[in-house]
């Protein structure tokens, strides 16, 4: 087996330190001159691995004290104590210069030679081992809550939406907000309430931080058209947040709005505005975050919360033109003689899309 020495690590780091020092630590990684072809579109990757070599580790034990002073074997610990004294880590690539990376996390002190480079690829090098079932798949969700984590509620809540907003982020205000006000959540479903007044991006804040959604009945829409939601507890009580300041954005983000305007509204954006947008939506989405939400919101308590009653399980009905089934009172037709499907009887029948709700055919 022969292994080569591809490159060498430079930084201010003369000393051997604890592993945890270097995540913000800067480096530079020289690669040799014969191999710095092998760097051509190094830098499409965000991460790299670095494989080193612990150049001053000399004798190691295959089992002995690690970190904390427990007994490990030496493959169960990152200790550069080893074999074949190879130590490997992820680092943030910065920047490139020719032969010459700039890295930021690698734990090498100056002089440490390289001995491979890779991109760093999620689906292969990190297999964290797949989530388990859970009986409250919420549990993480309601701690962030709890802790009134509103950055990380924000940063999950955009895996539901799609982006990152301004209206998202309110959604996780009130919605965060709200349950705190309401003290523990109950876990049962339905029992805890949305009553939401608008369907637009502050609507998936609040599903995202309540648990309240379309699916699972805990969501009642009605149809005002006004950024506003009631929390409610069946059988108690409840809060109501009306987003104010409609003036916020405008007042504290105006480029933004021009450029919102061009792209959303006019629907006339580049590319390149589109990606703008975004990027300001979500800077904006991260800063308002942090606003009092007394600030921005309208605060109510409501103390006997107008709700409809938990959802009926209905019959099934069939359709005596398609054959498909549907919720029987959902059925067309004479109460004893044949039912048609919504569709097969030419409707009308009503649709919740981006204009609200609104009866159709
Ligand atoms: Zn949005
Ligand atoms: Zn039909």
């Amino acid at each position: 087996m022969e292994i080569n020495e591809v490159g060498v690590v430079r930084n201010d780091v003369d000393e051997t330190k604890k592993q945890g020092y270097f995540r913000d630590v800067e480096s530079i990684i020289e690669v040799k001159e014969e191999f710095a072809d092998g760097l051509q579109e190094i830098e499409r990757s965000g991460y790299l691995q670095v494989i080193f070599y612990f150049s001053r580790s000399e004798d190691y034990d295959l089992v002995g004290p690690r970190h904390g002073g427990k007994i490990r074997g030496v493959f169960a610990s990152r200790s550069p104590h080893r074999p074949n004294n190879l130590g490997s880590t992820v680092v943030k690539l910065l920047s490139r210069d020719g032969a010459t990376l700039k890295v930021e996390g690698l734990d090498a002190i100056n002089g440490t030679p390289v001995v491979d480079i890779k991109p760093y690829a999620a689906p292969f090098d990190s297999s964290s081992p797949p989530e388990e079932k859970k009986e409250d798949p919420r549990r993480k969700i309601r701690r962030l809550v709890k802790t009134g984590d509103l950055e990380n509620l924000l940063l999950k809540a955009g895996e539901l939406h799609g982006h990152y907003c301004p209206f998202l982020a309110l959604g996780v205000m009130a919605g965060n907000y709200a349950l705190n006000q309401l003290g523990e959540a109950p876990g049962d479903m339905e029992k805890l309430v949305a009553v939401l007044e608008t369907n637009s991006c502050f609507s998936d804040g609040i599903q995202y931080s309540t648990g309240c959604t379309f699916g699972n009945n805990a969501l009642v829409y009605r149809d005002y058209g006004k950024t506003a939601v009631t929390m409610a507890i069946r059988g108690d009580r409840g809060v109501r947040l009306y987003y104010k300041e409609d003036n916020y954005l405008k007042e504290n983000y105006p480029e933004r709005t021009e450029l919102f305007d061009r792209v959303v509204k006019e629907r006339e954006g580049t590319e390149e505005d589109e990606r703008a947008l975004k990027r300001a939506w979500t800077e904006i989405a991260f800063d308002l975050i942090h606003v009092p939400v007394e600030d921005i919101f309208k605060v109510e308590q409501i103390r006997t919360p107008d709700l409809p009653d938990y959802a009926p399980i209905y019959e099934d009905g069939y359709c005596d033109l398609c054959g498909e089934k549907f919720m029987a009172p959902k059925g067309v037709g004479e109460e004893d003689g044949p039912q048609l499907c919504i569709p097969c009887a030419g409707g009308p029948y009503l649709q919740l899309d981006g204009s609200g709700l609104r009866e159709v055919g």
